[in-house]
């Protein structure tokens, strides 16, 4: 037999017989991260936004159709983050893909009631998407995950869920040693460039007492920028948290305006080149506040 009949052979065989990795595609670096985490050497995930890009807005590329072509499972963050997958889903003609929405079962903030809260602004128009920036957030999305991974997997389903209960100790474990590390920061008022961080700040006793935008998704406005420095400097704020998607130019004129300095804060999985994994992000996110507070 020629080498590539059984080459083919072979491979037609490990398609068959199951011993290929589930494929999961997930919207954000951070519910990638915690996929593997979970599901270890069964699965093989990948990321459609990249930790550094701003998670509101993803272009929809032909490239990424592919990937969400050949995947089990596709992992969306919801409330209205990543409305650009659905788009990518709908173009990957995937019939036979499961789709989890990571935010079910989430502790929900600044969700509007009654009328549309025009507060919320362009881009948080279900109430504040960035959950995952709460620890506890991160073991509902585990939760999610693991049942994702077993619909897809059922063979495997005891090893998700194993893996998921040794998450929840490793978690627990870490966030303590976080909220130790993050006591001088308790009370603390920053301004943030992008309302990213009410579960960060619900998480570890921060006060975020304003933003550089506006509303979230408009731009700085001469206005507000004068309000805000007007604001700091009132308050006493000394820290400006800035996600390292924007320009820092407005940052640092209001924080030369009103005694404060910038600090990049990356709120996902790769925002930096240090942040490799989820307990890295809230590691890299503490350090950097804790230095700054000195
Ligand atoms: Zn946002």
């Amino acid at each position: 037999m020629n080498r590539l009949i059984k080459a083919m052979i072979i491979c037609a065989l490990l398609t068959h017989s199951g011993w290929t990795k589930v494929k999961v595609v997930a919207s954000t670096p951070d519910l990638a991260s915690i996929a593997g985490i979970i599901g270890g050497s069964e699965v093989e995930v990948i990321s459609i936004a990249k930790g550094a890009v701003n998670p509101h807005y993803v272009e929809v590329l032909p490239s990424y159709m592919i990937k969400v072509a050949r995947a089990n499972l596709y992992l969306k963050v919801g409330m209205g983050l990543d409305q650009w997958a659905d788009p990518i889903i709908d173009g990957s003609r995937n019939s036979k893909l499961t789709i989890v929405d990571c935010s079910q079962g989430v502790n929900r903030l600044q969700v509007p009631t009654g009328k549309v809260d025009a507060s919320l602004g362009d881009v948080h128009p279900q109430g504040n998407p960035h959950y995952w920036l709460d620890p506890a957030n991160g073991l509902v999305i585990a939760a999610n995950i693991v049942e994702g991974l077993c619909k897809v997997d059922p063979a495997n389903c005891q090893a998700y869920r194993d893996s998921y209960e040794r998450f929840i100790s490793d978690l627990k474990i870490r966030f303590g040693i976080w909220e130790k590390r993050a006591a001088t920061l308790r009370g603390s008022q920053i301004v943030t460039f992008h309302d990213s961080w009410p579960y960060f700040a619900q998480a570890f006793g921060l006060e975020v007492v304003g933003f550089i935008e506006p509303k979230p998704g408009i731009e700085p406005t001469p206005s507000h920028t004068r309000e805000l420095i007007e604001l700091m400097k009132g308050r006493g704020v000394k820290i400006i948290g800035m996600e390292p998607y924007f320009s820092n130019r407005v940052p640092n004129s209001i924080a030369a305006a009103a005694g404060a300095k910038v600090i990049v804060l990356p709120p996902s999985v790769g925002g930096a080149p240090e942040i490799k994994d989820y307990f890295e992000l809230f590691d890299t996110l503490i350090a950097k506040l804790t230095t700054a507070k000195e």
